[in-house]
């Protein structure tokens, strides 16, 4: 969240910032802001989007080689133009950006209201760019140790990059808990929340490690820990191209990343199935596999979407491999203190591996001495250099805050997790460990083919988009991919629905039901297929309508639902990569069809690096 970018070096920064911060927007929009040092600083923000700073900014002066910028996504304060980052100290020596929240802002605020200080904004983050200011003045000292120890009295999280005009041949970056990369040019630097603003410069890139700060100049880097011990910067090398951070052709990023689920399933399983497909090899669980497979009960936690593809995790782990599985909201398992044992093992899903909620809960898992595993998406991200192994999705950049892709990369994984701890048990056979690798090797294709009737779901999207509510209905593997596909059409049309597990229907949401009411369900072919064509004759007994995903060929649900959107065969296990992929179109294309924003639906924004 907050989408942070700056620059140091020999060319306009002005260009570099706006187009960074062009590309940063889905961590959040609802305002953005630049500050350029020239002569003087100059700082322009504006509530909204990109765009508007850029027409605000038209006839003002974007000169200078240095500069930050800000998109934000509002913890502390109202949207508005005031609240917009960079924020400027009372006295003008500093401006800065930050991704994070300053937990004991108030009592620092109070402080320095004490000893003179007026406010302009709500935020925490002006608290903090007064405090470092009170400081420099105070004790006399260089802005580098001015933000050092103002960073000693912050309690919570932080990204920052900071500007002070007194030195103006360098910027200042620090974080604890959200994350900054710094990409290195030829004498020059860039700096951003995310690798996407700077890959199209550069491929070398520093990721900040918790509690370093850099002082960065157009000629030199430096890099120390908070107790001011010099530290050696690890240089990377990105593995990413700018062609995945464009638009490719598409509308809209999300229906880009829909279509791309053939190939970023098949990216993830690339290399892990072995040649012959005899066989399930994940390099990241080599070393832990002892553990992972004696694991007395596997805690897997999440939060969104990742949490959905967590309990498909649960019902692969639990029927494929015999391990008892828990599924936990990260926000929740961190704060009930929750049981965990040494033999525990912990799986922590999440997309851009920052997901601050999720990496609380690792902390404390490890603090208590369970083995933690990492599925995430982005490389080098602060989970899974946390974690004691795990397996990386290999999705692509997602940049449609909807999660769809990765959703799949995620159950790809804990697919092949599952199939490969069932041979290692000993609980599935050769021959169905070689039946299950065919199927997961085939899913690409199907979904190929799915992708091929999106005009019916568009047609189903138009009979539907003025809905006041949906229901998604599933069984086993399917409840999962039933919660998914009402996350999904919440997110991006603002329609209330709810994922229900379809026996639970009668337990309360048949309430609801009613000639208006569409209710989704996921009927494929599997174990409960028969109760599930009871639960579909009980809505219709109600006049519900009845959008019926089922398996090609399917006769009997024909017969009673309003509509059916086929997928193809596959073993039940597989089921919800192929379910999930008509949900994720008719969300898309009712959110099109209301006038959303579908790439930024509103109050949202991706990767949530705030508690
Ligand atoms: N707490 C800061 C604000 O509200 C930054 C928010 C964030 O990083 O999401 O402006």
């Amino acid at each position: 969240m907050c989408g942070i970018v700056a620059y140091i070096g020999s060319k306009p920064a002005y260009p570099i910032l706006i187009n960074g911060l062009k590309r940063l927007e889905y961590r959040g929009y609802d305002s953005a802001g630049i500050a350029l040092l020239d002569k003087n600083i100059s700082t322009y923000k504006r509530k909204g989007k990109v765009s508007d700073l850029e027409a605000f900014v038209e006839d003002k002066n974007t000169n200078g080689f240095i500069g930050i910028g800000h998109t934000r996504w509002a913890t502390h304060g109202a949207p508005n133009d005031v609240n917009a980052h960079p924020h400027v100290s009372q006295h003008g020596h500093f401006v800065i950006i930050h991704n994070g929240i300053i937990e004991n802002y108030g009592r620092l605020k109070k402080r320095l209201e004490d000893r003179g200080y007026k406010f302009q904004s709500e935020t925490d983050t002006e608290v903090l760019s007064n405090l470092i200011e009170y400081i420099y003045l105070k004790g006399n000292v260089s802005a580098e140790i001015a933000v050092r120890l103002a960073l000693t009295k912050v309690i919570g999280a932080y990204g920052l990059v900071i500007m002070c005009k007194d030195e103006p041949d360098k910027l200042i970056a620090a974080r604890k808990g959200s994350p900054l990369v710094i990409g290195i040019g030829k004498e020059e630097y860039y700096l951003a929340s995310d690798a996407t603003p700077i890959v199209e410069y550069t491929k070398s890139v520093i990721y900040l490690n918790e509690n370093d700060i850099a002082i960065i100049k157009k000629d030199e880097l430096s890099l120390k820990s908070l107790t001011n011990e010099k530290l050696t910067p690890e240089i990377h090398t990105l593995d990413l191209d700018v062609d995945e951070i464009e638009k490719g052709g598409y509308e809209h990023y999300m229906l880009k990343e829909i279509f791309e689920q053939p190939r970023s399933i098949l990216d993830t399983f690339r290399g892990r199935v072995v040649p012959d497909m005899s066989a399930i090899h994940l390099g990241g669980l080599l070393e832990v596999l002892p553990r992972l497979k004696e694991a007395k009960r596997i805690i897997i936690i999440g939060c969104g979407t990742s949490w959905h593809a967590g309990l498909v995790g649960e019902y692969l782990l639990e029927d494929l491999a015999r391990i008892p599985v828990e599924v936990e909201y990260a926000s929740e398992f961190r704060y009930r203190n929750p049981i965990i044992n040494k033999d525990d093992v912990i799986i922590a899903i999440s997309q851009s591996g920052e997901t601050a909620d999720t990496l609380a809960a690792i902390q404390l898992a490890k603090e208590n001495g369970a083995m933690v595993l990492g599925i995430c998406n982005v490389v080098g991200s602060s989970i899974p250099r946390l974690t004691d192994g795990g397996v990386y999705t290999h999705a692509g950049p997602e940049i449609g805050v909807a999660s769809t892709k990765a959703f799949t990369a995620q159950v790809t994984v804990l697919t092949m997790m599952a199939i490969l701890l069932g041979r290692e048990r000993n609980i599935i056979s050769d021959e169905n460990y070689k039946k299950l690798i065919l199927e997961l090797v085939s899913i690409p294709e199907k979904i190929e083919k799915i992708l091929t009737y999106s005009a019916v779901f568009e047609k189903i999207a138009a009979l539907y988009k003025n809905a006041n509510n949906f229901l998604y209905l599933g069984r086993g593997y399917f409840f999962p991919v039933a919660l998914e596909g009402a996350l999904k059409l919440k997110e991006i049309s603002y329609i209330h629905a709810e994922g229900y597990p379809a026996a639970e229907m009668k337990h309360g949401p048949i309430a609801l039901i009613d000639e208006k009411m569409p209710i989704v369900v996921i009927a494929a072919k599997d174990k409960s297929y028969e109760k599930v064509v009871s639960n579909i004759q009980e809505v219709k007994a109600r006049k519900g309508i009845v959008i019926a995903i089922v398996t090609e060929g399917d006769t009997i649900i024909k017969e009673m639902a309003d509509h059916v959107l086929e997928i193809p065969y596959t073993h039940e296990a597989l089921g919800p990569l192929l379910a999930v992929i008509p949900l994720q179109l008719l969300s898309y294309y009712i959110a099109v069809m209301r006038g959303c924003n579908v790439d930024q639906p509103r109050n949202l924004a991706k990767s949530v690096t705030v508690e």
